[in-house]
């Protein structure tokens, strides 16, 4: 990978944060935007911007064969098997709600079980939580151990015939581990049982085949991945999106409307409701070809390196602790520092050194209570992260300790 090429792709890089030069790595949150990206919503709105599908109009066929290639591109991407298995939602936690609130209310009863994990982000643990209190379904929670790896003995412990459905991250937004979730859901079917997995962290960082995996729904965001808020994906099999009640309604999901009754549209538009996010998707498309134009594989190698290069270099700071040790992270490192609040950790590291850090909860309070902890702060990579600006990082550390310390 050519990592001053890359920069040079993403304008925001150049930016001077108190007079130092931006380094981000808050990737987990949210990833910049390269040219390629902003250029191709900016030519949107100035060509061919229009409210897509049943129209005739010249601009609104452009903006609708805009919006259904960047369908195409995403089945490409994720090689799921057909178009309409392809949602166009705002993001993985709309995903995970939109499964909750029509596979879960339709297939969920008094003593059913979710199956979730220890790690989950808060938008793979409430949306099930909620439909739980609904349904009479309880959730049940798989343990995972002190290196932050699923326990897959409790697993298969508690999977079983009240379980309805797994839902399970791919990557943890705080501990970096991939989850093995092929093997997950390979058991999981052996008893019949889907799985939604959560790919918010994975979708940027790992080579995706939906097909390979045998998942039975995925969900992402474009805005982890290079691409525009406000859009992102939910693959779900055709089996079980047919079967499913619709999310939302009103426009654009319907094939016919009277007062007594309504007929809903074919997939993939029965669930998206409502004027679409054209721009989104654009960009979107964008940033997969973007990604595809440098190689999911590279970008897993460079992930993989700045991981490793980060772990050494911070392992020389003896008030380092790390949450999370599993042999398969990637992309993320959690840490608490003996003697420093994490926030007063990300304040120093922005005002000194204008790295973007983030320090809290990162939306997975369960697991910080696995780990005893309030808080973390948590560094996340992207494409264009180099050592040096680790090498920067771990100096910001070192001042921070002479100021607190
Ligand atoms: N799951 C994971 C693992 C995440 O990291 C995030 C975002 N931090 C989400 C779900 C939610 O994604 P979004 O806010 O884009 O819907």
């Amino acid at each position: 990978m050519n990592i001053t090429e890359i920069r040079k792709n993403f304008p925001i890089l150049a930016k001077k944060i108190k007079n130092n030069p931006l380094i981000y790595l808050d990737n987990a949150a949210t990833t910049q935007k390269p040219m390629q990206v902003i250029d191709a919503v900016n030519s949107y709105y100035c060509s061919y911007n229009a409210a897509i599908h049943r129209a005739v109009h010249h601009l609104a066929n452009l903006a609708t064969s805009a919006y259904e290639n960047a369908r195409e591109t995403v089945r490409s991407f994720i090689n799921a098997k057909y178009q309409e298995e392809i949602i166009f939602v705002r993001g993985t936690t709309e995903a995970i709600n939109l499964v909750a609130a029509t596979f879960g209310r339709v297939n969920l009863r008094q003593g059913d079980e979710i199956l979730l994990s220890t790690m989950e982000h808060h938008s793979n643990i409430v949306p099930w939580q909620i439909v739980a209190e609904q349904t009479g379904a309880k959730l049940s929670v798989i343990a995972i151990d002190d290196n932050g790896d699923i326990d897959l003995d409790d697993y298969a412990r508690q999977l079983n015939q009240r379980t309805k459905i797994v839902a399970i991250t791919h990557v943890s937004n705080v501990l970096g581990t991939i989850n093995p979730v092929k093997q997950m859901i390979k058991m999981a079917h052996e008893i019949g049982v889907p799985v939604l997995v959560d790919g918010a962290q994975a979708i940027s960082r790992l080579p995706l085949d939906v097909t390979d995996l045998d998942c039975d729904f995925y969900a992402f965001s474009g805005h982890k991945m290079y691409a525009p808020l406000g859009i992102g994906v939910l693959y779900g099999k055709k089996e079980f999106l047919q079967k499913m009640p619709p999310y939302q309604s009103g426009g654009g999901m319907i094939q016919a409307v009277n007062f007594s009754k309504t007929e809903y549209a074919a997939l993939p538009l029965k669930f998206e409701a409502g004027t679409p996010n054209v721009e989104g998707a654009v960009g979107l498309m964008a940033a997969i070809d973007y990604l595809n134009s440098i190689g999911m594989e590279q970008i897993k190698q460079h992930e993989l390196m700045l991981l490793h290069y980060a772990r050494e270099k911070l392992s020389a700071i003896k008030e380092i602790k790390f949450i999370g040790d599993s042999i398969t992270q990637i992309g993320v490192v959690s840490f608490v520092f003996e003697g420093i609040h994490p926030h007063d950790i990300a304040t120093i590291l922005d005002a000194e050194t204008g790295i973007a850090v983030r320090a809290g909860h990162h939306c997975a309070m369960p697991l910080m209570d696995r780990f005893q902890v309030v808080a973390t702060t948590r560094v996340s990579f992207g494409i264009y992260n180099t050592k040096e600006e680790i090498d920067v990082l771990v100096q910001g550390l070192e001042q921070a300790k002479q100021i607190f310390i």
